[in-house]
């Protein structure tokens, strides 16, 4: 055994006085929700400029995000909706608990995004949304996705999850011509412990999705008049003024995240039988929220194993998300008329991926250069093991 030093990563979450000081800014203001308080409204209008969206609707956390999305959108019972088969289980479950049927379609094998021409297969007279998921913050292919949109009249949502602050083709998020929904949970990369956001091209969904959010009540009323049905899904004061802060952040540590993959990448692809994710050329900022790679042809098993011993080995290491059909939770309600062994016959790169697949916490992207040696080294040793 040779001697090599642990490597050391920054922990997650991150705050310094300007999450401290919003805290109490919020905690004084004497309003501790939005209606009356500034720090919501405020930091609506900051993300959304961050985005180069007109309008942006800060809620409780990223699936209500989706939801909340959806539905403006016209999602409803006897709708579908065409979601990547390998993503977290928000994507398709927020389709399935306003009524829809989330129908799941196979991903690229390089950028573990969806397969546009998957999804253009996939479309029936009931699709009424096609939600791609930047995986990791690696954008998905929006110039073929704007082309399917157009092309069938079915919107495109943004599951921008991973995605704070990316760029495709010089356009930010929110200059895409689509609605996109955020997540701040505590692991995201930027985060107020749970939050969510979604943005809008236009006002009409905006101020629909206002309603909902907000129990189906105009903002300006004061005898009970709720105008459409809703539910509660308003963030408060203490959250907005974390996330005011935790955007200020953001931009540098997304730079840093940037270069630090450019070198983790190489370093993890010089290793036999490691293959780090794609990005497209196109995206001129991708955000990192993962260090994903994978192994391909190992078993699950041995995945699991490999995360294991990488963990053992002091990195933050994770198996990759599992496919959404061989979940319990997705048989429940709203899954499409086909069986399991149909779905994964026509996504064999999802029931690769997802046994085949180790994630790194984006942490590691913030660390030094020599721990991101160190991390390659204890990635090779560990495959090397298998
Ligand atoms: C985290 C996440 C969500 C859900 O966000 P929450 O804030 O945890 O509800 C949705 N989609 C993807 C891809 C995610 O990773």
């Amino acid at each position: 055994m040779n001697a090599r030093p642990a490597p050391e990563f920054p922990k997650w979450p991150q705050y310094d006085d300007d999450e401290r000081t919003g805290l109490i800014r919020a905690l004084e203001q004497g309003q501790w929700w939005r209606m009356g308080g500034e720090e919501v409204d405020s930091f609506e209008r900051e993300f959304a400029d961050f985005h180069g969206a007109p309008h942006a609707l800060a809620v409780t956390n990223g699936t209500h995000a989706l939801e909340l999305a959806l539905q403006v959108m016209g999602v409803g019972p006897g709708s579908e909706v065409i979601v990547p088969a390998f993503t977290f289980i928000s994507s398709s479950q927020a389709a399935q608990r306003i009524g829809a049927v989330a129908v799941p379609v196979d991903v690229d094998p390089d950028t573990y995004n969806i397969d546009v021409a998957a999804a253009a297969s996939a479309v029936t007279p009931r699709t009424r949304a096609i939600m791609p998921v930047h995986m990791a913050g690696l954008l998905a292919d929006m110039d073929a996705l704007g082309k399917l949109s157009a092309d069938t009249g079915v919107p495109i949502l943004q599951d921008a999850a991973h995605a704070q602050g990316a760029r495709w083709q010089g356009k930010r998020v929110g200059e895409l011509g689509s609605v996109a929904a955020f997540s701040f949970q505590n692991g995201k990369l930027m985060t107020a412990g749970e939050g969510g956001a979604v943005i809008f091209p236009e006002s009409d969904l905006y101020e629909s999705a206002f309603l909902r959010h907000s129990c189906g009540r105009p903002r300006t009323d004061r005898r009970y008049l709720h105008a459409v049905a809703g539910t509660n899904m308003r963030l408060n004061e203490f959250s907005a003024a974390v996330l005011r802060a935790q955007l200020r952040r953001l931009p540098a540590q997304t730079e840093l995240r940037d270069k630090r993959w450019a070198l983790l990448s190489r370093l993890l692809g010089a290793i036999d039988g490691v293959v780090p994710q794609g990005s497209d050329v196109r995206a001129d900022q991708n955000t990192h929220y993962m260090a994903m790679f994978r192994v391909p042809g190992i078993s699950e098993e041995d995945r699991n194993a490999l995360v294991d011993r990488l963990v053992d080995a002091g990195l933050p290491a994770f198996a990759a998300f599992r496919a959404i059909y061989r979940t319990d939770a997705f048989w429940e309600v709203g899954a499409p008329d086909e069986t399991v062994e149909q779905i994964a016959e026509r996504c064999p790169n999802t029931e690769a991926i997802s046994s085949d697949c180790v994630w790194l916490h984006h942490r590691v992207l913030l660390a030094g250069e020599q721990d991101l040696e160190i991390t390659a080294e204890i990635v090779a040793d560990a495959v090397a093991a298998i």
